[in-house]
């Protein structure tokens, strides 16, 4: 199963795509990536989905990367006696840590760490920045507020504070067990929610110790602040809209979105842009013209991947919204201007060996005839760099672990094949002409760039570029052992 589309899609799981048919359908539309949204779902529920994406995986028979993604330590208030409450402009609430259930005057934020971090006039968001509540007065236990923007308020509504650091570890106990829970499942990336400072990732880090790659979510104006040493610290990042359009007006969004994915590009790590894609195909089996440009927007700004939340977790037309983002990635992809921005906004690379040999490989499949790029990565680290260059022909990497076949399923371009340990050069090019004919990119009569590193099996080794014919025997004639 090859596909001939770079950017990737990451297909949300819920109640929507809970069994094999619709992971598998989902998969063959062009699901690259699943994400498990830790947020919902009990321990029992996310094996058995993680147990069917790896039988789907070996069905197809190409590796496709697992996400966990972290609910992290977001807010929310308390439950009322009554179901819900309007609240109106000029309208007084309290927030305390009082349990017993709110009404229209009161209710509880059982949060005692914000209380102690809130201030006169700082801003508190409620129901996805739907109400704006203003602080007037607060002490240890309680926040009295006013309605700046009115709205109905009811059970276990989401609140964000945007003005605020705040003195919230980055993993609540909750992520902390889902973090261990879903690395012993053998996930390939943990994302980690509200971000707000690199500390976070390297302790994310720390615990999730080498069992997954860990990407950071942007969606609070601190980890914007602190992008770059957050970008650091960090394999991946995803562009959090959601949250990050509620904690910041939601005009900031777009050029934030931008300069994430040039900065992410430009450190090899890859990126994804989330929510709200193609919110309204959860009803409709069309998507609005807006959104159909907002994921080619992306796309043309180089993204490493497209994500797809509930559209695909609950809404009505999973497939047909993964089917769109296809159809527009393979549009966008093959106009002329999509090339033009893509080798415009290309950054100069560092001066490693890897780095030389893999813009080399570019240039050459610029201005040869080659058909792919087969690079030969044990850790994942010169194909990333393959990715950042953005050729104009297939990526193929070749590993023999597992983990980093279906890690590199997330970046831009890459075409992951596990391979046996291979000891020998000719064994590698031949192995690598396989690669390339079996998926389709190449026949007998083409050519392709091979990248290895000699001695093989060492990450970071990479020191050998050859341009190679895919015909076994022209290599065995040639090639020396
Ligand atoms: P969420 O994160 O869907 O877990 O909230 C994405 C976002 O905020 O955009
Ligand atoms: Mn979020």
């Amino acid at each position: 199963m090859r596909r001939l589309r770079n950017v990737k899609i990451v297909a949300t799981l819920g109640p929507a795509s809970n069994d094999y048919e619709m992971i598998r359908a989902l998969a063959e539309a062009g699901a690259d990536v699943f994400r498990l949204n830790m947020s919902h779902g009990e321990h029992e529920e996310i094996r058995v989905r993680h147990e069917i994406i790896r039988k789907v995986e070996t069905d197809l028979g190409r590796p496709i990367a697992i996400l966990a993604d972290l609910q992290g330590p977001k807010l929310r208030v308390g439950k009322f006696s009554s179901g819900a409450h309007d609240l109106e402009e000029g309208d007084k609430l309290r927030l305390d840590l009082d349990p017993t259930p709110g009404d229209s005057k009161r209710v509880q934020l059982p949060h005692p760490e914000i209380f102690a971090a809130l201030r006169p006039g700082a801003n508190l968001l409620v129901n996805d920045g739907k109400i704006r509540l203003q602080v007037e007065d607060c002490g240890e236990d309680f926040a009295n507020c006013v309605v700046i923007v009115g709205g109905t308020i009811s059970d276990r509504k989401g609140v964000n504070v945007p003005d605020v650091l705040l003195p919230l570890a980055a993993l609540s106990d909750k992520d902390r067990k889902d973090l261990e829970f879903t690395c012993e499942l053998g996930v390939d990336w943990v994302a980690l929610s509200f971000v707000q400072r690199p500390e976070d990732m390297v302790e994310a880090k720390q615990l999730v110790n080498g069992r997954a790659a860990v990407l950071a979510k942007i969606e609070k104006p601190s980890a914007v602040e602190n992008f770059d040493d957050i970008l650091a610290a960090s394999d991946g990042i995803m562009v959090a809209r959601g949250d990050l359009g509620v904690e910041l007006p939601v005009h900031a969004v777009p050029p934030i979105q931008k300069r994430l994915i040039r900065k992410c590009r430009a450190a090899a790590k890859p990126v994804i842009v989330a929510t709200q894609m193609l919110e309204s195909m959860i009803e409709s089996p069309m998507p609005t013209r807006a959104e159909v440009s907002d994921v080619a927007t992306a796309i043309y700004e180089g993204a490493d991947a497209i994500m797809l939340s509930a559209e695909s977790a609950a809404g009505n037309y999973p497939i047909e919204a993964v089917t769109t983002m296809h159809n527009v990635a393979m549009e966008v992809e093959n106009d002329d201007t999509y090339r033009s921005i893509i080798d415009a906004s290309r950054s100069a690379s560092k001066d490693t060996v890897a780095d030389a040999i893999v813009s080399a490989a570019r240039e050459i499949a610029e201005t040869t005839n080659v058909k792919a790029i087969v690079c030969y990565s044990e850790s994942g680290t010169t194909a990333s760099l393959t990715a950042r260059e953005r050729p104009h022909v297939p990526i193929i990497a070749m590993t023999s672990r597992r983990k980093t076949a279906r890690k590199l399923c997330l970046y831009w371009g890459m075409h992951c094949v596990i391979t046996g340990e291979v000891e020998r050069f000719k064994m590698a090019v031949v192995n690598a002409a396989r690669a390339a004919r079996t998926a389709g990119f190449a026949t007998e009569k083409d050519m392709i760039v091979v990248t290895a590193g000699i001695p093989f099996n060492q990450p970071g080794s990479t020191n050998i570029l050859r341009v190679a014919p895919c015909d076994e025997r022209l290599i065995f004639n040639t090639d020396p052992e």
